[in-house]
């Protein structure tokens, strides 16, 4: 995480101190570095450069409007899952003509939303979605242009929690019916059948399994194409992982690797079957973006000691930070201002009630009460995870460009969580 340096023995986002940010701001606080959230937005765009490509960032990674505004300026588009990530795209000044909606469960409401805003495409996941989809759209005198969420059955090789293209996955219809359920899309009225798309499964550190994918979704359109359903987009996912620093981890393929072979493979069969006639294609990367332009900021509150297990008791958990939780997660832990000397090994722990609180397993720290962490590569499936379990605010986001620094979202106060509950009369 080159955007988050030590300068005389301190780390930095960009030219600001983090001690600077925790004075300031108070922690658990988040940390993003705008240079680093360009420059990877940068990687997928300028492999794009001259194709009829579109980059829809899939913002449930980081949904903050600060974020949202930066890549739509840098002409990103938006994978959205549900009516209120719409509303958030609106409010940040992006262009409803770049955003596609995914999801298994869309309701009637966020359909007729996304409808109000012609936004470019559904990735649809079901006949009776294609069905509710084609009521909706008839209803308000529209055309939805629909893609399908083909799941392509190949095995990701990721965690089970975030694989999601092999057959006993909720996401997506199976490759063996995408052809009747096209057929069955095409025969809707209020419907234009516009590409396919598909997504595998998140934090792939190899693209082997995303250029198979790749490999039936041509198949497909070749397929269809025979039919009389010509497809004008294909829309491969997101999923490219991200260095978490752990040791032994295999380092992810680099974007202009996996894009320079995915172009490849495509231009190849374009050449062979189309005269060389380009088709779109889309991207859905989310982690990929943002995840190693944020830290989490966080205060040692206590060394506890303890017969089997040193736990270091720091002021964010498991409600700021969910995926050490609900994924078993591994995220770095760096000192901000490392000492020497009396080197322990502890538990990274959260204040909160359960015993799944923790942020850290075995880490060696010579840390004292009072000192600063930062929890590496928190900049995707942090903040937008968060809870208020415990009744704690959420964790304020700051924004740091060069020695500049934006608050980008405030702390939560207590009373603001309690304010849309009352009493019973
Ligand atoms: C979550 C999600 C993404 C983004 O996945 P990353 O692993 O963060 O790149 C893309 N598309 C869909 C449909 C998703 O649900």
């Amino acid at each position: 995480m080159s955007h988050f340096p030590y300068q005389d023995g301190v780390m930095h986002a960009e030219g600001t101190p983090l001690p600077a940010i925790a004075e300031q701001f108070g922690t658990p606080t988040y940390v993003y570095s705008k240079a680093a959230l360009l420059e990877n937005f940068d990687s997928y765009a300028n492999a794009c450069s001259g194709r009829e490509a579109l980059v829809c960032y899939a913002m449930k990674a980081n949904s903050n409007l600060a974020i949202l505004d930066i890549l739509a300026r840098r002409g990103a588009g938006f994978d959205i899952v549900s009516g209120g990530e719409l509303l958030r795209v609106l409010a940040a000044g992006g262009d409803p003509a770049k955003v596609i909606f995914s999801g298994v469960g869309k309701s009637v409401a966020e359909m007729r939303l996304a409808l109000s805003h012609d936004i470019l495409c559904f990735n649809v996941e079901s006949i009776p979605e294609l069905h509710r989809l084609n009521d909706v759209a008839a209803e308000m005198g529209k055309t939805a242009r629909v893609s399908l969420r083909v799941n392509p059955n190949v095995d990701a090789k990721t965690h089970p929690y975030i694989a999601t293209g092999l057959k006993a996955n909720k996401f997506g219809v199976a490759f063996d019916d995408a052809l009747a359920t096209y057929r069955t899309a095409a025969s809707l009225p209020h419907l234009e059948v516009a590409g396919i798309d598909c997504h595998i499964g998140s934090q792939l550190l190899d693209d082997a399994p995303l250029l198979e994918a790749l490999d039936k979704l041509i198949e497909l359109i070749d397929t269809l194409g025979h039919e009389g359903i010509v497809l004008h987009h294909l829309d491969i996912g997101g999923g490219l992982g991200i260095c978490y620093g752990e040791a032994g981890e295999a380092a992810p393929v680099a974007v202009a690797d996996y894009l320079g072979r995915l172009f490849e493979k495509i231009d190849a069969w374009r050449a062979a079957r189309y005269d060389g006639a380009p088709i779109k294609v889309i991207f859905e990367p989310g982690r990929s973006i943002v995840g190693n332009v944020g830290v989490l900021l966080t205060r040692i509150e206590y060394l506890k000691p303890g017969a089997t297990k040193n736990f270091c008791v720091v002021d964010a958990a498991m409600n700021d930070l969910m995926r050490p939780a609900l994924y078993q997660a591994w995220m770095g832990v760096q000192s901000v201002t490392p000492r020497v000397g009396n080197a322990e090994n502890y538990d990274v722990v959260g204040p909160v009630c359960e015993s799944g609180d923790w942020l850290a397993h075995d880490r060696v720290l010579s840390a004292h009460a009072g000192d600063l962490l930062a929890i590496m590569s928190a900049g995707a499936y942090g903040m937008t995870m968060s809870s208020n379990y415990n009744t704690r605010g959420r964790a304020a986001e700051i924004m740091v460009d060069g020695d500049q620094v934006h608050v980008i979202r405030q702390r939560e106060n207590p009373a603001d969580l309690f304010a849309l509950e009352s009493l019973i009369k």
